[in-house]
C-alpha cells in the first residue's frame, strides 16, 4: 500500500539535510563539546552554530537560546521556571482553555502549589480575545499562550496580547508555544513580541529530541535540574548535540524554501478543503478560514473518529483524531470551542508538510468515503 502520510503536526520525517548532519554528529563530530581538545572544539562550534541557526530561523540576531528536549520540556522550563523566578509577588498565570497538554499539566502543577491560574475560553473559531487576556494580567507574572492551536490550526492574537500587557503596564512576562506556528508564517515569530518563546525540532523535519526555548535578553530562566553547566547552568547534562544540530539544519533548509513552503501548504489547504466539501457528503469542516494552512480539522457527522482513521489507516492514509496525544479522550480544544458532541466524535485532524500532494488528498477522500459506508450514509 501506498503511505499517505498527514499527520505532520504530530511529527514529521526526517528531511535528507537533517539526517545527513545527525549522522556526521554521531560518526565524525561526536566529542562532547565541552572537552577541551580539538574534536571537542568543533563539536562546540556544531553546537553554537545550531544555536545561531534556531535564532536566526524565529528571526533573532541575538536573545538566549536553550536547547532541550523538545517542545514540552521547552514550555515546561519556561512555564515552572519563570513561575519560580518572577513569581513571588504576582502567583497567578493567564493561559487558555486550548492550550497543548505540556502548558495544561505545567499549570496545575503549579496551582496545587497555590498560584491562581486563568484559563481564557475560547469563541466558536478557536481563538481568544486579546483584550479578555491582557485585563486579567495585572497582577500576574506570566501569560501563555500559543501561537497556533495543535488541533484546529486556529492562530492566537499573541502580538496583540504582547501589545495588550504594553499598554497596561502588566507585570507578566509572555510566553508563546510556538511550536505549531514556527516556520509555518510569514512573518517571524520575532515579530510576536513575545518574551519567551518555545519550539520543536521534530515538527519542521529534524530528528526527535531536539526543542529550544527562546528568552529575551536579561530574562532568568532557573534550570528544571540541576547538574554540570551546560547552557549556561540552564540545562545542565551532555548536549544532545546530533538532534540539536539536525534542528539548526532543518532550520536552515525550512527557512530558505519558506515562500515556496506556505504557498504550496497554502495550495494543499485549498485543494483538500474543495475536495472534502465537493467529495465527501456530509464535511463540515472546523478549522477557521484563516488557520495555519498546515492544519485541517474537519467532522463526519454520523461517523466515529476511531472508525475512519482504522479505515483509512488500512488504505495507508494516516491522520490523526483531534490530535496525537489525546488517545481517544474527547478534544480539550472542540469541547472548549462548544462544538456539537456530534462534530467532536466525528473529528478528524490532517496536517500537511510542504512535500505532500494532492495525491495524498484523493487518497484521503476516497478513504473518507468507504469509511462512511460503514455508517450507512
Ligand atoms: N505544543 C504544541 C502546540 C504541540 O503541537 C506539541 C506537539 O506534540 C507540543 C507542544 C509538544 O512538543 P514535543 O512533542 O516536541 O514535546
Amino acid at each position: 500500500v501506498m503511505e499517505h502520510y498527514l499527520d505532520n503536526a504530530a511529527t514529521t520525517r526526517v528531511i535528507e539535510p537533517a539526517l545527513k548532519k545527525a549522522v556526521y554528529m554521531m560518526t565524525d563530530c561526536y566529542a562532547n563539546p565541552s572537552a577541551q581538545h580539538e574534536s571537542g572544539r568543533l563539536a562546540a562550534y556544531e553546537l553554537k552554530t545550531a544555536r545561531e541557526r534556531v535564532l536566526r530561523a524565529l528571526g533573532f540576531l541575538s536573545g538566549q537560546l536553550i536547547f532541550t528536549s523538545g517542545g514540552t520540556e521547552a514550555i515546561n522550563a519556561a512555564i515552572l521556571g519563570i513561575s519560580r523566578k518572577y513569581g513571588r509577588k504576582n502567583k497567578k498565570i493567564v493561559s487558555t482553555q486550548i492550550e497543548h497538554a505540556a502548558t495544561l499539566e505545567a499549570l496545575k502543577t503549579l496551582e496545587k502549589d497555590g498560584y491562581e491560574i486563568i484559563l481564557i475560553k475560547p469563541d466558536r473559531a478557536g481563538s481568544v480575545d486579546a483584550g479578555e487576556i491582557a485585563a486579567q494580567s495585572k497582577d500576574a507574572c506570566l501569560v501563555t499562550v500559543m501561537a497556533v492551536n495543535n488541533e484546529t490550526g486556529a492562530r492566537l492574537p499573541v502580538k496583540e496580547i504582547k501589545r495588550a500587557l504594553t499598554a497596561m503596564k502588566s507585570p507578566a512576562l509572555l510566553h508563546t508555544d510556538a511550536v505549531q506556528a514556527f516556520l509555518k508564517t510569514e512573518e517571524p515569530l520575532s515579530a510576536l513580541g513575545a518574551d519567551l518563546i518555545s519550539v520543536s525540532g521534530h515538527k519542521i523535519g529534524a530528528m526527535k529530541g531536539a526543542g529550544a526555548l527562546y528568552a529575551a535578553e536579561g530574562i532568568f530562566i532557573p534550570p528544571l535540574f540541576y547538574g554540570g553547566g551546560q547552557e549556561e547552568g540552564a540545562r545542565p547534562g551532555t548536549e544532545a548535540l546530533p538532534a540539536a544540530a539536525s534542528m539548526g539544519e532543518a532550520c536552515d533548509f525550512r527557512s530558505m524554501r519558506l515562500n515556496e513552503d506556505l504557498k504550496n501548504l497554502s495550495k494543499l489547504n485549498s485543494y483538500a478543503r474543495a475536495s472534502l466539501i465537493g467529495k465527501v457528503p456530509g464535511v463540515i469542516i472546523n478549522s477557521p478560514q484563516e488557520a495555519s494552512p498546515h492544519i485541517i480539522n474537519f467532522s463526519l457527522p454520523g461517523a466515529k473518529s476511531e472508525v475512519l482513521l482504522r479505515v483509512l489507516s488500512g488504505r495507508g492514509v494516516y491522520v490523526s483524531a483531534g490530535s496525537a496525544c489525546s488517545r481517544g479522550r474527547r478534544s480539550h480544544v472542540l469541547t472548549a470551542m462548544k462544538l456539537d458532541p456530534y462534530l467532536i466524535d466525528s473529528a478528524i485532524r490532517i496536517s500537511f508538510c510542504p512535500e505532500n500532494t494532492e495525491d495524498d488528498i484523493d487518497a484521503l477522500c476516497g478513504g473518507l468515503n468507504d469509511g462512511a459506508i460503514l455508517f450507512k450514509r
